[in-house]
């Protein structure tokens, strides 16, 4: 029997964070998830939906606020999807994610007293991505701004807090130039002028800005090349993005460079990276550079054999090429490999190898075949690694095997299967790569004793 019903209104005491951010409360035992509510709220909700093992609520009034509520500091929070925890001051967002892996590890993984050794927060949490995705839609006038919540209608914004504060003055020099020259916003048929999306270097200070639209060209580019140049200097890239495709990604294939550089360069960890508006990029510098530090400095990879599986452009296996004797990197996306390649021969580095391909096959024909490893490094998407995978890598034995994970439910499945096969846990660490989201990092080492 549900305890409740669609559409009523109840009470109900916030005690938790969901692992997408949501707030958990039980109403006579029954789960119900309600967005944008903070542990130790109680908040008059309404329920939107009951499904058989749990509901969805939907915060009309807080009662009584929690200790850990602050006012969001966006205008556009809660119609915007990005964000899902701003409405919490920063520590208890760092509690929470500590907890959520903390808890994953312990219920799904079955290792009953783990904890963290440290979670890593950000000492200014806002303006760190080097990356952002405006869209721009709207019937008559464009606007420009965020998909909201599952949805494809345009929420205005004029600035993104996780963003560079120069973004807003980009937005504006567009849409300053999309009125004067009146060209139309892509409504998912037709129109041209699809978003802004621009990149910055976190060590050169580089900016790229791209305008994907639905043709070859746009009307009076050098117009919105004049005004994106009077924005500032650091802008040494604007390109045009054919996308024709009707679908979600926001960038097409073919790029069309309007001025200056077709790609960016920035650093990490020393290491030099070329970006183009493809390429995969890590997108918080600043922790991107602790999060790799900490995963080499648990890799010890000095003079062993590495091997970096889901190597993506092989940022992990550069920063391990340093002092590796050899570093074998793994990787499906073959794009990806060819940058990795790259990446190697412009940094000098001759001891990595990248192999492209899908790591559940690749890995076990590769240890059959005699290759060897020391060190296993994994970074996985979010659905994790595989029985496979795992299995194959255990059979090379490797002494110490690091774990970077974007997802604490299963890097617990995969932290379970490894100890299944021997392995123990030493020590993990979290790191926060994207504050005011729901989204955590883990770095786990395991050894075989
Ligand atoms: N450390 C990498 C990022 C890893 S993200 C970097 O810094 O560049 C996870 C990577 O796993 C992605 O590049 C994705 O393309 C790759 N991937 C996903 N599924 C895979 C599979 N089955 N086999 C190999 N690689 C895979």
């Amino acid at each position: 029997m549900i305890p409740v019903e669609k559409s009523k209104l109840y009470t109900a005491r916030i005690d938790s964070v969901s692992s997408d951010g949501n707030g958990v409360a039980r109403l006579d035992g029954y789960t119900v998830f309600v967005p944008y509510t903070a542990p130790g709220d109680t908040a008059l909700i309404e329920i939107t939906d009951t499904k058989q093992r749990f509901g969805l609520g939907r915060l009309i009034e807080v009662i009584s606020p929690s200790a850990d509520r602050i006012e969001a500091r966006c205008g556009a929070y809660e119609k915007c999807g990005g964000c899902r925890l701003m409405h919490m001051d920063y520590a208890a967002q760092l509690r929470e994610k500590r907890e959520a892996v903390e808890n994953a590890m312990r219920r799904i993984g079955g290792f009953k007293d783990f904890e963290l050794s440290s979670m890593t927060g950000m000492e200014n949490p806002f303006r760190y991505r080097n990356k952002m995705i405006f869209q721009i839609g709207g019937a008559g006038e464009p606007v420009c701004g965020f998909y909201a919540h599952s949805s494809r209608s345009v929420v205005p914004v004029d600035d993104c807090l996780l963003g560079d504060k120069i973004n807003g003055e980009i937005i504006q020099a567009v849409t300053e130039y999309i009125k004067e020259a009146g060209v139309s916003a892509y409504d998912g048929r037709s129109g041209l002028i699809r978003g802004i999306f621009t990149r910055a270097s976190a060590h050169t200070g580089e900016i790229m800005v791209v305008i994907p639209v639905n043709g070859r060209a746009l009307p009076e580019s050098g117009v919105l090349v004049k005004k994106l140049r009077a924005v500032s200097d650091k802008i040494v890239s604007v390109i045009l993005n054919v996308n024709k495709n009707p679908g979600a990604p926001v960038l097409g294939n073919k790029n069309i460079t309007l001025f200056g550089k077709s790609a960016i360069t920035d650093y990490i960890l020393g290491i030099k990276f070329e970006i183009s508006p493809q390429s995969f990029f890590q997108i918080n510098p600043i922790q991107t550079e602790k999060l790799y530090e900490k995963t080499i400095a648990l890799a010890a990879p000095d003079g062993k054999t590495v091997m970096d599986i889901y190597c993506g452009i092989g940022t992990i296996s550069l920063c391990a090429a340093k002092t590796a004797e050899k570093v074998i990197g793994v990787e499906i996306v073959e794009r990806a490999v060819k940058d990795a390649r790259r990446n190697a021969e412009i940094n000098g580095v001759k001891n990595a190898f990248f192999y492209a391909g899908e790591a559940e096959k690749l890995v076990p024909r590769m240890i059959r075949g005699g290759e060897r490893a020391d060190v296993v490094i994994l970074d996985p998407p979010r659905k994790g690694s595989d029985a496979a995978t795992l299995s194959a890598m255990a059979e090379a034995a490797p002494e110490r095997v690091v774990y970077v994970s974007c997802n604490p439910a299963t890097l617990a499945r995969d932290a379970k299967f490894l100890a299944e096969m021997g392995y123990f846990i030493n020590e993990a660490h979290g790191f926060d790569m994207f504050p005011h989201t729901e989204h955590v990092e883990t770095v786990l080492l395991m050894t075989k004793n």
